[in-house]
């Protein structure tokens, strides 16, 4: 590895003595996950890289959350995330963009709920992929998993910013590197979701670089809106080890499993897990000032 590759995209520190924590760990998507991924952590501000290129064209064809609906558990997420946004100041006739919207889910849901502004964009979407929405600001820009899966990080907050209005608010919900232990990568296969997460902002950077923006941080949630009672994160990551350890999981809902069904592990993870969320993901809520 050269030195370049160890020079921080996010606070430009560069790690002359190659002090950086490094580690490896596989995908978590199935059909990649007999591949290990090297990644490190600069010193400077503990955000997390994954230093080996590759052709994300090719992972991405086999994306498993293209295969998500909008069912029950989804709407019951949906409703805590709005939940949160209105505590911020969200309100029906403000201009929203999930941007990085996917197929569109999120839309779907704020819509039904008389939210009419709302509207999407993803460039690997066919139906969101329009780049007019692009072409105005916003009262509130969400960008749920997005900001990690770009190669240039700092960019990707740029472009938020030139998406809100002077005022708004900026959404931005993102793996924590601060909370990922890399000595137990394994553990945080997920948040870490190689190779599709490029560049994990540590909240303290994340919040920094907001700031060098003109943005302040008005709200940190240490759990996304996908930790709920029962149903919690840490539920879900036991529920994947129930089976191969793979996000593929999650979208297929397979039930046959002994340990699923027969260890007390799961009664413990199903009422204590909504408790036990650590802190590898955050909800950072910031305001663009006037
Ligand atoms: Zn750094």
């Amino acid at each position: 590895m050269t030195s370049t590759e160890y020079t921080c995209c996010i606070c430009g520190f560069l790690d002359t003595d190659r002090s950086a924590e490094l580690a490896d760990v596989r995908s978590n998507v199935r059909r990649f996950s007999r591949e290990r991924f090297p990644l490190w952590r600069c010193t400077g501000c503990g955000s997390i890289h994954s230093s080996r290129q590759v052709d994300l064209k090719e992972y991405y064809r086999y994306y498993p959350y293209f295969q998500q609906e909008l069912d029950l558990v989804l709407r019951w997420a949906y409703r805590r995330l709005t939940r949160r946004l209105r505590r911020a100041g969200l309100d029906k006739q403000h201009h929203v963009l999930d941007y990085g919207c996917g197929s569109g889910l999120l839309v779907k849901y704020l819509r039904k709920k008389g939210y009419d502004n709302v509207v999407g964009y993803d460039p690997y979407s066919e139906d969101h992929g329009d780049e007019s929405a692009l072409q105005r600001r916003y009262d509130l820009v969400i960008a749920q998993d997005v900001v990690e899966h770009s190669e240039d990080p700092l960019e990707a907050l740029r472009t938020l910013d030139r998406l809100t209005e002077h005022g708004g608010w900026i959404a931005i919900g993102t793996p924590n590197a601060a909370g990922i232990d890399l000595r137990r990568a394994e553990k945080y296969v997920h948040p870490l979701h190689q190779p599709y997460h490029r560049h994990v902002f540590s909240l303290s950077a994340l919040q920094q670089a907001g700031e060098n923006l003109g943005w302040r941080l008005e709200k940190t949630y240490f759990a996304p809106y996908t930790n709920m009672p029962v149903l919690s994160l840490p539920f879900m990551h036991y529920y994947m080890r129930c089976f191969d350890g793979t996000m593929d999981v999650l979208f297929e809902r397979p039930l046959a499993s002994r340990r699923l069904w027969f260890s007390p592990e799961t009664l413990y993870w199903l009422i204590f897990g909504y408790y036990l969320c650590d802190h590898a993901d955050v909800v950072a809520i910031f305001r663009k000032s006037e």
